[in-house]
């Protein structure tokens, strides 16, 4: 592992200038992700700057019903309160279906979001990647793609984006707080993370000296009756094949509110907004379902080895939108 300097940010100003002033820092959080890719030599920084002890560690209950929850807190944390459990369960459901009991008291709400692929080229140093190294080539792409995109995959790089919380937050609407060297803004979930296209060494839409302060969750009655379901090859302790994190109401037998997002098939977490178009004032029944499944999946490519995901996707689909209608 390469010597890097440590300091930890006092309070907010402190973490933005300590950032600014190292074009090569990056930010701490639980470390459960970075410090892995520290001791690989992916990621290098020459200095880290630890958020932890920022006033960002609170959840908070917004006046319309919704939710702020700060950058600090630990995953844990967020999956046990009682309002995420009540009005937003597929998100608690997400957190406590990714990683471990110990690695979830330590992940951040930040870092989960900003962790990086799982695709194993990228922590070959042996093979060719332009996630790691810019205009080298991709290794995945000809090699054993089995976890890798179906959806959104340019010819730079068909990674997937590994979290599960972001898949609910996705379907949620959430949006991302920010504060960098020109002041404060605000990012919708679905800007934050981007395709990969030529440039997959970019992930999101974090400007250069920028931190991220907390997600915004907006009230969503509905989402009191959501669902988050992951399928992957163990029962624990695996990254998701597919996944999908759905909120649906049902009114007279016609589908009057849908929420859906995928995971394990894009660079980013997959708002699937073709489906809900499909779905708005249709039938509740398996029927719409699969045409909703079928619409979104219809621009999907398969690889040689996970071609057999489009079919999952579209399954896992209509079984989730099932269950939630109550049959
Ligand atoms: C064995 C194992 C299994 C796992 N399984 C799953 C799984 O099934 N599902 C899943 O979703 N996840 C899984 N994870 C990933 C885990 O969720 C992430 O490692 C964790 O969420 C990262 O959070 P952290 O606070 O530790 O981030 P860190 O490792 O501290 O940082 C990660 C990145 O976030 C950046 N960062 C941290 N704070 C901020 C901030 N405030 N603003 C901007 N950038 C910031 C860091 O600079 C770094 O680039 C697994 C991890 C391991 C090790
Ligand atoms: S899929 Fe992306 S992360 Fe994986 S080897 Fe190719 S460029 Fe690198």
């Amino acid at each position: 592992m390469k010597s890097f300097a440590y300091a930890r940010a006092a309070d907010l100003e402190a973490a933005v200038k300590l950032l600014s002033k190292t074009p090569n820092a990056k930010l701490l959080g639980g470390g459960t992700n970075l410090v892995d890719l520290m001791r690989e030599n992916i990621e290098q920084p020459d200095a880290l700057v630890d958020v932890t002890g920022l006033p960002l560690d609170r959840i908070e209950e917004r006046p319309d019903g919704g939710l702020v929850i700060g950058a600090t807190v630990r995953n844990t944390a967020v999956a046990g309160h009682p309002v995420v459990r009540d009005r937003y369960p597929l998100l608690a459901q997400a957190i406590v279906f990714g990683a471990s009991g110990q690695i979830r008291n330590m992940a951040t709400v930040a870092g989960n979001l900003m962790q990086r692929t799982r695709c194993l080229y990228f922590y070959d140093h042996a093979a060719r990647c332009n996630k790691r190294a810019p205009g080298a080539g991709c290794d995945a792409i000809g090699g054993f793609n089995r976890m890798h995109a179906i959806l959104g995959a340019s010819d730079s790089c068909i990674a997937t984006h590994p979290s599960d919380m972001c898949v609910a937050l996705a379907a949620l609407d959430a949006k991302v707080n920010v504060i960098g060297p020109s002041g404060a803004r605000t990012i919708a979930f679905e800007e934050f993370h981007r395709l990969p296209e030529d440039t997959p060494d970019i992930e999101t839409d974090l400007q250069p000296g920028e931190l991220i302060t907390g997600i915004e969750i907006p009230p969503l009655g509905f989402a009191r009756r959501s669902l988050y379901r992951k399928v992957r090859d163990r029962a624990s302790y695996a990254f998701a094949l597919v996944s999908v994190a759905a909120a649906l109401e049902v009114d007279s037998g016609k589908v009057r509110n849908v929420r859906l997002a995928l995971g394990g098939v894009a660079h980013k977490p997959w708002r699937a907004t073709e489906a809900e178009r499909v779905l708005a004032g249709a039938n509740a029944g398996a029927e719409s379902f699969r045409q909703a499944a079928e619409a979104e999946l219809a621009p999907a490519r398969g690889l040689a080895h996970n071609e057999f995901k489009i079919e999952l996707a579209k399954r896992t689909i209509v079984g989730v939108l099932g269950e939630l209608a109550g049959g």
